[in-house]
C-alpha cells in the first residue's frame, strides 16, 4: 500500500489486533511506534517489526492519562521524524450486566477506550496539521453500532469513539487529513476475548452470516487500506470489519 517513509503509531500494538496491525503496516512500509502499559510484551513487536525491516520506537504509556499522550506523540515525532498515521487501538472491557457494573468498570472502560483515543488524537493533530496531511483510525466495534447486553460501558464508549470520529473527520479536512473507524466484529484469540467461553463464541458466532469469527490480520487489512493514499478521499466513515454481523 505504499507506506514508505511514514511513520505510523499503534497504540496497544502489543498484541492481539494491535500486532497485527503493526506487522501489517511495517509490511506495508510503514516505520512503526508502538505503546503499551506492558513494555515487555511491545518490545516483542517491535523486534519482529525490525525483522521485517522497519524502525520500530516502542514506548511504555498508558493513553489514558493526557500527560502520557503527549509524552508518546512528542517522543513519536522526535525520534521518529514525523507522524503520518495514528491508530487508536488500546482498549478494555469489564462486562457486567447493568445492575452490578460498578462506577470503577464504567469509568475504566470510558478512560481508555474514548479518552484514551481523544488523547493521542489531540495530541497527534499538531503534527499531522503541520504536516497538512495524515490518517487517524480508530478501532470501534460491532458493539458500538450494535449494543450488547452486558458492555454497556464498552458499547457506550465504542458508539462515543464513532461521534469523535466523525467530529475530528470534519474538524481535520481542510488539512487533507482523514479521520474513520474501523469496526470489527468477534475476533477471538486475543487477550480481549479469552474470557469467552466456547459456548459464548459459538453463540456470537451463530450470528455472523459469513459463518467464521474475524482474525486480527482482517482487522488489520482494512486499517492498511484507510492508511493508504488510496483511501484519501474516505473520511468520517465506520468500516465494519465483521463478517456481516452489523449489515
Ligand atoms: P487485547 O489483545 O486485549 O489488546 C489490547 C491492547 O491494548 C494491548 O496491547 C494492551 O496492552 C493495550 N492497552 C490496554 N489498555 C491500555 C492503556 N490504558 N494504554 C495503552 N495501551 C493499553 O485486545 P484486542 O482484542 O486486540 O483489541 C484491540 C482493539 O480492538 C480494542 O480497541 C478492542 O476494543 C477492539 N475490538 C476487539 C474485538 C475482539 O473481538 N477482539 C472486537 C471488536 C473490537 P497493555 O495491557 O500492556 O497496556
Amino acid at each position: 500500500m505504499g507506506l514508505e517513509g511514514k511513520v505510523a503509531l499503534v497504540t496497544g500494538g502489543s498484541r492481539g489486533i494491535g500486532r497485527a496491525i503493526a506487522l501489517r503496516l511495517a509490511s506495508d512500509g510503514a516505520d512503526i511506534a508502538l505503546c503499551a502499559r506492558n513494555v515487555e510484551a511491545a518490545q516483542s513487536v517491535g523486534r519482529e517489526v525490525e525483522a521485517l525491516g522497519r524502525r520500530c520506537l516502542v514506548r511504555q504509556a498508558d493513553v489514558s492519562h493526557s500527560d502520557q499522550a503527549d509524552e508518546l506523540i512528542k517522543a513519536v515525532v522526535g525520534e521518529m521524524g514525523s507522524l503520518y498515521a495514528l491508530v487508536n487501538n488500546a482498549g478494555i472491557t469489564r462486562d457486567n450486566l447493568l445492575m452490578r457494573l460498578k462506577d470503577d468498570d464504567w469509568d475504566d472502560v470510558l478512560r481508555v477506550n474514548l479518552k484514551g483515543a481523544f488523547n493521542c488524537a489531540r495530541a497527534a493533530a499538531r503534527p499531522l496539521l503541520k504536516a497538512r496531511g495524515g490518517r487517524i483510525i480508530n478501532i470501534t466495534s460491532v458493539v458500538g453500532l450494535q449494543g450488547n447486553a452486558g458492555q454497556a460501558n464498552y458499547a457506550a464508549s465504542k458508539a462515543g469513539l464513532i461521534g469523535l470520529t466523525k467530529s475530528l473527520a470534519r474538524e481535520l479536512a481542510s488539512r487533507s487529513i482523514t479521520v474513520n473507524a474501523v469496526a470489527p466484529g468477534l475476533v477471538p484469540d486475543t487477550g480481549m476475548t479469552d474470557e469467552l467461553s466456547e459456548d459464548v463464541v459459538d453463540g456470537m458466532l451463530a450470528n455472523v452470516p459469513l459463518g467464521r469469527p474475524g482474525t486480527p490480520t482482517d482487522v488489520a487489512h482494512a486499517v492498511a487500506f484507510l492508511a493508504a493514499e488510496e483511501a484519501a478521499y474516505i473520511t468520517g466513515q465506520v468500516l465494519s470489519v465483521d463478517g456481516g454481523m452489523a449489515m
